[in-house]
C-alpha cells in the first residue's frame, strides 16, 4: 500500500518505528508534515496540495495529530476522508477523543465504567458538584490537558473550590472527578488496534505523586489484561470511532474506569515495556483494511 504518516515529528520514536515497520513489509511510506497541506475546495473534486503541489494518490493515511494543531490537523484528515483515502482514525474520532468532557459524554451512554465526573460553571454549583463525586480529596482536570499537566488533586473542598474558581476566572473549563484512590497511583494503558488490544502496560506513579504519566516520573511494566479491561478498552476505542488508540484506565474497585482515549498514542513506552511490535501491528491492520475494507459504520 502507499501510506502517508501525517506527523510533524519525523524523528520521533513513534514515527520512525511506524515508517520502518511499513518499509519492512514492502509498503511505500512517506512522512508528511501535517501543516504543509493546503485544502483545496475550489475544483470539482475534493483535493489536497502538499508543499504547493497536487498530492499524489495514497491508499491510506495514519494521522499523528498533536494537541496543538487539532483544528488544522483534523481538517486535513477530513479532506482525505472526502477523497476516500483510508484512515484508521477519522477526523470525528480524533476530535471526540481530544476533549475529555466530550469523550466522557459519548462513552457514558454506552455502559463504559468511568470515574464519577461532573462539569459545572456557576460558582454556586461547585461545592454540590464536589460532594456528588464523593467530596475531597477530589481531582480537578483541565479539559485539554496532556501528560498529566492540568490534573490536580485537591486535598480539601475549600482548596478545590478556590482552584476551580481561579481556573474559571481565567476562562478555563474544568472537570471535577472522584479521586480513585483504590488505583493507588497506577493506571493501565491499552493499545487498541482494530478490535483487539495488541499491547498493554501498567504505569506506576513515583513517590507521593498520584499521576502515573511517564512525563511525571512514572515507571512502566508490561501487564496481562483481564478480559473486562480488554473489553472496556476495545469498546471505548470503537465508540470513539478510533481503530488505533491508547486507552487509559484506572483500576477501580469494580473493574476498569476509563479516563481517556488517545488518538495518537506514543509507542516508545509500550514497546519498551512489552517488547511487542506495536508499530507492525498497526501497519498490518491498515494494510488488511486497505486490501479488504470492512463495512465502515462510523459517522463521517
Ligand atoms: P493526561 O491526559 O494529562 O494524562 P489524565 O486524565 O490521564 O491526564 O490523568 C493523568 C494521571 O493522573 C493518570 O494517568 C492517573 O495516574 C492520574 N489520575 C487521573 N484521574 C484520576 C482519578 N480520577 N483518580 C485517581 N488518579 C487519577
Amino acid at each position: 500500500m502507499k501510506l502517508a504518516i501525517l506527523s510533524r515529528a519525523p524523528h520521533s520514536y513513534s514515527t520512525q518505528r511506524l515508517r520502518a515497520a511499513a518499509q519492512q513489509r514492502g509498503h511505500n511510506v512517506k512522512v508528511l508534515n501535517t501543516l504543509r497541506f493546503a485544502i483545496d475546495l475550489s475544483g470539482d473534486e475534493p483535493d489536497l496540495q502538499f508543499r504547493g503541489k497536487r498530492l499524489s494518490d495514497y491508499d491510506a493515511i495514519l494521522p499523528r495529530i498533536g494537541n496543538s494543531i487539532t483544528y488544522f490537523g483534523t481538517a486535513v484528515v477530513r479532506q482525505f476522508e472526502q477523497m476516500d483515502v483510508y484512515t484508521p482514525n477519522t477526523a470525528n474520532g480524533i476530535t471526540n477523543s481530544r476533549d475529555k468532557l466530550r469523550a466522557s459524554q459519548i462513552l457514558s451512554r454506552h455502559g463504559i465504567g468511568m470515574p464519577e465526573t461532573t462539569f459545572v460553571r456557576n460558582r454556586a454549583d461547585v461545592r454540590p458538584a464536589i460532594e456528588r463525586v464523593g467530596g475531597a480529596p477530589v481531582v480537578i482536570k483541565l479539559l485539554e490537558g496532556t501528560q498529566g499537566i492540568g490534573v490536580i488533586l485537591a486535598p480539601e473542598v475549600k482548596v478545590a473550590e478556590a482552584i476551580i474558581e481561579t481556573l474559571h476566572s481565567t476562562k478555563q473549563n474544568v472537570l471535577i472527578q472522584r479521586f480513585a484512590s483504590e488505583s493507588r497511583g497506577r493506571d493501565i494503558r491499552a493499545l487498541v488496534v482494530g478490535d483487539r488490544v495488541v499491547a498493554a502496560m501498567r504505569r506506576v506513579a513515583s513517590g507521593d505523586e498520584f499521576r502515573s504519566n511517564v512525563h511525571r516520573g512514572g515507571t512502566v511494566e508490561p501487564v496481562e489484561l483481564d478480559p473486562d479491561y480488554e473489553q472496556a478498552a476495545v469498546r471505548s476505542a470503537q465508540i470513539m470511532g478510533l481503530r488505533v488508540a491508547g486507552v487509559d484506565m484506572l483500576e477501580g474497585n469494580d473493574g476498569p474506569l476509563v479516563m481517556e482515549v488517545n488518538s495518537s498514542p506514543g509507542l516508545e513506552g509500550v514497546e519498551t515495556a512489552t517488547k511487542l511490535d506495536v508499530a507492525g501491528a498497526i501497519i498490518d491492520y491498515m494494510a488488511n483494511q486497505v486490501a479488504f475494507p470492512e463495512i465502515d459504520v462510523r459517522q463521517r
